[in-house]
């Protein structure tokens, strides 16, 4: 049932633990209750933000507002050939549960996606992404509340204009608020080229005959092995995003630093490794005052306790100059200030 509670604490509810308290929080089981909540929104004309995993924020001290924490669940297989499968899934739904249970069905699409976290309404925000694939792959559509027109619209995946670790919500904030996904599955499995990150793991397990589960599991291996787990170190994944920068700039900078990593995007573009970036600044394994550099990949922050905001911010900030300074790139934050 629809209630709102006052002064509930969030620290729990973001990857970071930052100290974190709403001013009102409700929890939003099921769509009846978004309308409700907005209802109440915009009687007391007050502002609203939504959080789900809480694995992408930059959360505030106090969080002033109405906070709707999504947690509609369920999933539906839509309609099946023999070939594909489209299969609904609500915002609520754990990520890493969706992409393990589908793969228990042998169904592909989602393995290279495998331990990220969060929940589903998120992961077309930021466009998820991993080893190549992105949810913009299989995505089919996008059922949302939209604030503007109070009522429920659907968006197909063009209507969401999905880039790189960007989308049509994230340009729109407080606009729209998601409440399921259908994706578009594939009963046959065939293997591509985007699994080279996984031929190592492939020939020092003997694996010689690839299933779907393989690429899962390796994928799993090799996510625990570099990215720490926020529940055991408090962090919100990759701080920065990696910059694309044109094909002349990146031939300028591997005449002074050939080892760089970039990896070509486009005719125009080539995306850079901002860990790489951070790394040959001697950031990597940087620690004071309770945040720091994760000691496996500079591209992820942490903070092991007692620290704030303000404090990881001006890490940041220190970070993006260094690399500025080095590299004449511009580094972009990654995680949504929250609200
Ligand atoms: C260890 C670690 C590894 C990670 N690895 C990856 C990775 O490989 N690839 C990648 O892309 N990301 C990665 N991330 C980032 C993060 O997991 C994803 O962005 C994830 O989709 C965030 O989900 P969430 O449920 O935690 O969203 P939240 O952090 O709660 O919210 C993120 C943003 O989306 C908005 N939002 C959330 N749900 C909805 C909704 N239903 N409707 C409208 N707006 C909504 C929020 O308001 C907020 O602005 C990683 C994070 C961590 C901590």
């Amino acid at each position: 049932m629809f209630s709102i509670e006052k002064n509930k604490d969030l620290t729990a509810l973001n990857s970071l633990a930052f100290k974190s308290s709403a001013e009102s929080y409700c929890r939003i089981e099921q769509e009846t209750d978004l309308s409700q909540a907005i209802s109440f929104v915009k009687k007391n004309n007050i502002s609203f933000q939504v959080l789900s995993g809480g694995s992408n924020l930059l959360i505030a001290e106090y969080v002033t507002g109405l906070t709707l924490h999504m947690q509609i669940k369920g999933r539906k297989l839509v309609c099946e050939t023999n070939d594909e499968l489209i299969l609904r899934v609500a915002a609520g739904e754990n990520w890493h549960d969706l992409v393990s249970y589908t793969i228990k069905q042998n169904w592909q699409g989602l393995e290279t996606l495998a331990l990220i976290p969060g929940l589903v309404g998120a992961s077309p925000v930021q466009n998820i992404g991993a080893y190549g694939k992105e949810i913009k792959d299989v995505l089919v559509k996008v059922r949302a509340f939209d604030v503007k027109q109070l009522d429920f619209i659907e968006l197909d995946v063009e209507q969401c204009e999905f880039s790189y670790r960007d989308s049509y919500f994230k340009r729109n904030p407080g606009r729209y608020i998601i409440t399921s996904i259908d994706i578009k599955l594939s009963k046959k499995f065939t293997i591509n080229k985007n699994y080279k990150a996984l031929e190592l793991y492939f020939s020092e397990n003997n694996i010689t005959v690839i299933k779907l589960k393989d690429i899962f599991n390796g994928i799993c291996v090799i996510r625990a092995s570099k990215l720490p787990n926020p529940d055991k170190i408090s962090n919100a994944g990759s701080f920065f995003k990696n910059p694309c920068i044109s094909h002349s700039e990146f031939s300028a900078l591997s005449i002074d630093h050939p080892e760089i990593i970039g990896y070509r995007i486009s005719e125009s573009e080539v995306k850079v490794a901002a860990g790489w970036l951070i790394e040959n600044c001697g950031w990597k394994g940087y620690q004071s005052k309770g945040v720091g550099v994760y000691h496996k990949q500079a591209l992820v922050l942490t903070h092991s306790g007692g620290a704030n905001l303000g404090q990881l911010l001006r890490l940041a900030e220190k970070i993006k100059n260094s690399v500025f300074d080095k590299f004449s790139i511009t580094l972009e934050i990654e995680p949504q200030h929250f609200p």
